[in-house]
């Protein structure tokens, strides 16, 4: 864990949260304001406080986190999977703040498909999606087994971009299409690439729909109607999340999710 001094030679916001006689902080990500996948104060907090204490955390995150940022969906979302609570546009200082690190690549490698036997989109693609979300990870550290999950970024030629397994046995927010978005942003700076399609083996959660979302709007969302007309992107679910996340998630109300029929 990385106790730093908070940055103040970029635009980043800030968020804290204040627990047990102790004030933890953490910044916002990528310092470019218009980055689709730029990383919110109060969800890189979040993040980071499953990731360093993952055994105080799920007490700590009842508490309120302060941040100076405004409202957001990206970190509404995080709030409603992994947090509780948020005051936005709140910036009262902590001198004494511990801030702790959150690197976008945590978890990133150990989540990884590999694609070689599967490059292109054809035949059974739909049924190898499936099989590798069946191989996720399993281990007795930390939280429990990794959920079933995978996703593949495909390219409007059937290329398969980048592909990932359920990562949340290591870090909580680590879902497959976090690491898909994680991984082409990283390695490419740029939007999902037109008509390409996200396909994954059971229905974004709201989380994970902001973070599709805003890559495929190549900036990123205060709110849904944010979104641009026109885009040439979908999600293609293979079996439907019953655990009623997705049903507040901004894909299903933006249009961009269909159910596929195997
Ligand atoms: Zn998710």
């Amino acid at each position: 864990m990385a106790i730093q001094p908070i940055a103040t030679s970029v635009p980043r916001h800030v968020a804290f949260l204040k627990t047990e006689g102790r004030v933890f902080s953490a910044i916002s990500g990528d310092p470019d304001l218009d980055s689709p996948l730029r990383f919110s104060a109060a969800a890189n907090l979040l993040q980071a406080l499953w990731f360093h204490f993952p055994k105080d955390a799920r007490r700590w995150v009842r508490n309120r986190i302060e941040t100076s940022e405004p409202r957001n969906l990206m970190a509404q979302s995080f709030k409603k999977l992994i947090g509780k609570r948020i005051s936005y546009d709140s910036f009262n200082p902590y001198p004494d703040a511990i801030q702790l690190d959150f690197d976008e690549k945590h978890g990133l490698e150990d989540s990884r498909i590999d694609t070689g036997k599967f490059p292109r989109a054809t035949g059974d693609f739909p049924g190898l999606l499936l099989k590798e979300a069946r191989g996720a990870n399993r281990s007795e550290k930390r939280f429990e087994n990794d959920r079933e999950v995978s996703a593949a970024l495909v390219s409007a030629s059937g290329e398969i971009l980048t592909a990932h397994r359920n990562g949340n046995r290591l870090i909580r927010s680590r879902h497959a299409e976090i690491q898909v978005c994680n991984d082409w942003w990283l390695k490419n700076k740029s939007p999902f690439p037109k008509g390409s399609r996200l396909w994954v083996s059971l229905q974004c959660c709201e989380m994970c729909a902001v973070a599709v979302a805003s890559l495929a709007a190549g900036k990123p969302l205060r709110t849904e109607k944010d979104f641009p007309q026109g885009i040439d992107f979908q999600v293609l679910y293979l079996k439907k999340e019953t655990c009623g996340s997705a049903a507040n998630s901004v894909l299903r109300a933006l249009g961009l999710e269909r159910a596929y029929k195997t």
